[in-house]
């Protein structure tokens, strides 16, 4: 059995497979409605994946099988992909600013 870490909790993402601490990651929750939404604050209810920011582990992840996979699902399809694929962009984008101040 793996003892959590309870100051820093990691979470494996879904692009690499590497495990991190959850702080740093992204979430995309499938909401109990079936949707698929990224999570920027980690609170929404529903299942949870992860996915670092990183434009390659964000491909990755939006990669045939992944999130389906992740969150025991249909795959989604282009339209959400898309949309999930621009959302968590702006989140790597902000996040990247917030590194460089
Ligand atoms: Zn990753």
């Amino acid at each position: 059995m793996i003892v959590a870490n309870r100051r820093k909790p990691l979470r494996r993402c879904i692009g690499c497979g590497q495990r991190k601490e959850k702080a740093a990651m992204i979430r995309i929750v499938r909401t109990p409605e079936g949707i698929l939404e990224v999570d920027d604050r980690g609170k929404k209810p529903g299942r949870g994946c992860y996915v670092c920011p990183d434009p390659d582990c964000l491909a990755g992840a939006l990669s045939k099988g992944k999130l389906s996979r992740a969150l025991r699902m249909e795959d989604p399809d282009e339209d959400t992909r898309d949309d999930l694929r621009e959302k968590i962009d702006d989140l790597i984008d902000n996040n990247a600013g917030e590194v460089r101040r």
